[in-house]
Order: structure tokens, then C-alpha cells, then sequence
């Protein structure tokens, strides 16, 4: 039994194909690129060969942008991986992995099962990562610090000026992981550049995903940006740029050069998101404020008979439960799957 307040596992219910909008691992209703799609069935015919230097291409895009060396950077099948070899690395010999409550719990699952402690602080009142009382939790025991910015899945994220000083400030004790998973939906110009405590030689392990804005959950991308010693002790358990397939690669590429895809749907998220906050601010919800692809309000119900009866109306969301209060995680789909979802959610409270 886990002992940290936001333990959840999600099993996907057996009616999930039958869902009219489907609203509940925050993945991009838009789908993968039109670029990405045409590289993806391009590069078939490349898939009888090892993809070295593909890997090399993207590898150093990415190192340009995040001001890093390619060696900062290990490709894996989405950041699950990551996490898992985290969880695996710094959790083997016991300890303790200190982050907060209410954060997406995978790489803290994993690290409890190894036989290490959980100590999640906390969020501050409006369901912040609460990074003093976090940095004053930091004991010797501790092995690893484990944020997520932004944060799944209150959607809040933390000032970049007091994460890049927590940072500077606690990694050269114990490494800082941070999950990123949901940092494209930044506007670009806003975006933290934790790649240059990279660049500085800090201690910091940056988990990103292809998931979310370039819609590979499916395809499965991902990749760590760290020091090259962290990336080889993580190499020890996943097989990081090797388990990339060629396709997934190739899309991969050209997703990332394909800024305008991005940029429309970072716009056309930020839309629909507006919208559902409205409509549930006028119905008296307290909507967080979301800076990604999902929002989190309390509800009033039950969160099984709430969760059931979405379902029932063909609207799949996810709840969760903070200090004993019930919350709807709804993602943020097409602007007609949100009115879908508005259309139920008002039936189903009355
Ligand atoms: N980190 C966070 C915060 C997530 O929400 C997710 C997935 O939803 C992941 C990591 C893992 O995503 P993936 O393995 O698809 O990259």
C-alpha cells in the first residue's frame, strides 16, 4: 500500500473503444503531424537498418536548441523509460526520493516497490510544488529530488527564477529530476532552459516527451538531457536510444523541425482549455489554472460514481483525491470533444 496521498493507477476500463471523447491520458486530439506522418512511412523503407546516425540528426537538434552537447542527451521510447530507470537506479539500495503530493506518481511507484521511502511535502494553497519546504525536507537519506514542471495533475507550474535557483542550489547535494513531460505547452519565449544547469555541470536529470504536443504517445518518444556519467548509470537499465525504432525516429525529426504543427496546436489547446475553464467557472467550479494539456477541478461527487457516469455518456476523464477532496482531471481535447464534455459534465452533476 503506497503512503503518499495521490497513489492512483489507472487500469483502462473495458468500454474505453466506445468513448465518443476520449479525455483521459492527456494525449493530442490532433494527432501526429502531417510532416511527421510522411517521414514516419518514408523511413519503412529504412527498417532494415540500425538507425546510428538518425539518431545523431535529432540528438543534435536537440542539443543546439537546449544549449547542451549531444552527449547531454539519451533517446528513449517516450520518458516512461526514464523514469523507470530513475526509480530503478536510485531506489535500489533503499533511502529516500522526496518530492511533493499530488504529482504523477510512476517513478514513485517504482522507487516504493525497490523498498524506498516517499517523502512528498505538501503543495502550497494553490497546488504549486512547494520548493522551500521541499529544500528544507532535503535530509542525507535523501537520493533523489523528483519535480514536476508543469506539474501533472494540478497543471501548475513553478516560477522558472525560483526552479533554477532550487536547483543551483540542491543538485550539488542530491540529483534533481525534472518531468517535463508537458513543457511545450509554454509559450516558447517563456519556456525554463534548465539546459544550461546542463551546460553548467549541475546535477539535474530533464525528462522530456514526444507525447504530448508532437502526439507520439503511440509512437513512443522521449529522451533525457543530464550529464553523460547520469545518462550512462541510466543507460544500465533501459537501452535508451537503441530501443527507438526507425520510424518513430524519422516522424520524430520531423515533428520537432515542424514548428508551425507545434504552434497550432499549443493554439488550438490553449483554446479549448480557455473555453472548458470558462464554462466550468460560470457553473461555480474552482478551476486550477492549467499551463498544459489537462485541467483539474474539485468535484462534488464521488469520484468512482462521477468517473462511472462520465463514462456512461461516452466521455472518458480521470479523477483523483487530494486531503479527502475528489477532483476531476479532464484533458483537453478538440473544442467539440469540450463541449462534448461540458454538454455531459452538466447532466451528470444535475
Ligand atoms: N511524466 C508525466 C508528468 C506524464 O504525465 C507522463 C504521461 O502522461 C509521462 C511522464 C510519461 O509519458 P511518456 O512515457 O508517454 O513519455
Amino acid at each position: 500500500q503506497s503512503t503518499f496521498a495521490n497513489e492512483f493507477a489507472f487500469t483502462a476500463p473495458p468500454d474505453m473503444p466506445k468513448l465518443r471523447a476520449r479525455l483521459l491520458a492527456n494525449e493530442n486530439p490532433l494527432g501526429i503531424a502531417p510532416s511527421a506522418k510522411e517521414a514516419l512511412i518514408k523511413a519503412a523503407d529504412s527498417g532494415n537498418r540500425y538507425a546510428w546516425m538518425e539518431f545523431g540528426q535529432l540528438k543534435d537538434l536537440i542539443a543546439t536548441d537546449e544549449g547542451v552537447k549531444a552527449t547531454n542527451i539519451m533517446m528513449s521510447p517516450g520518458s516512461s523509460d526514464i523514469l523507470m530507470a530513475a526509480a530503478d537506479n536510485f531506489a535500489k539500495a533503499g533511502g529516500t526520493i522526496l518530492t511533493s503530493a499530488f504529482t504523477y506518481d510512476d517513478l514513485l511507484r517504482r522507487s516504493e516497490k525497490l523498498g524506498a521511502k516517499i517523502k512528498a511535502m505538501p503543495m502550497t494553497k494553490d497546488y504549486k510544488f512547494d520548493l522551500p519546504a521541499i529544500k528544507a525536507s532535503l535530509t542525507p537519506d535523501v537520493k533523489l529530488v523528483y519535480i514536476v514542471n508543469p506539474n501533472n495533475p494540478t497543471g501548475t507550474i513553478v516560477p522558472t527564477a525560483e526552479l533554477e535557483a532550487f536547483c543551483r542550489e540542491v543538485a550539488p547535494k542530491v540529483p534533481v529530476f525534472i518531468d517535463e513531460a508537458y513543457i511545450d505547452f509554454y509559450e516558447p519565449a517563456e519556456r525554463p532552459k534548465l539546459g544550461k544547469l546542463v551546460a553548467d555541470g549541475q546535477n539535474i536529470i530533464l525528462a522530456r516527451t514526444f507525447s504530448k504536443i508532437h502526439g507520439f504517445a503511440g509512437l513512443r518518444l522521449g529522451y533525457a538531457i543530464a550529464q553523460p556519467d547520469m545518462l550512462k548509470t541510466l543507460h544500465a537499465y533501459t537501452n535508451g536510444d537503441f530501443a527507438v525504432s526507425i520510424t518513430t525516429l524519422m516522424a520524430g525529426i520531423a515533428s520537432y523541425k515542424d514548428i508551425a504543427w507545434q504552434n497550432h496546436c499549443r493554439a488550438e489547446n490553449a483554446k479549448a482549455r480557455s473555453y472548458t475553464t470558462k464554462a466550468l467557472t460560470e457553473m461555480g467550479y474552482e478551476v486550477i489554472p492549467s499551463a498544459a494539456n489537462f485541467i483539474l477541478f474539485p468535484i462534488r461527487m464521488k469520484p468512482k460514481t462521477f468517473e462511472n457516469q462520465m463514462f456512461a455518456n461516452g466521455i472518458g476523464i480521470q479523477t483523483r483525491e487530494y486531503n479527502g477532496q475528489p477532483f476531476c482531471r479532464v484533458s483537453v481535447g478538440t473544442s467539440e470533444e469540450m463541449v462534448m464534455f461540458i454538454d455531459s459534465f452538466k447532466k451528470v452533476v444535475g
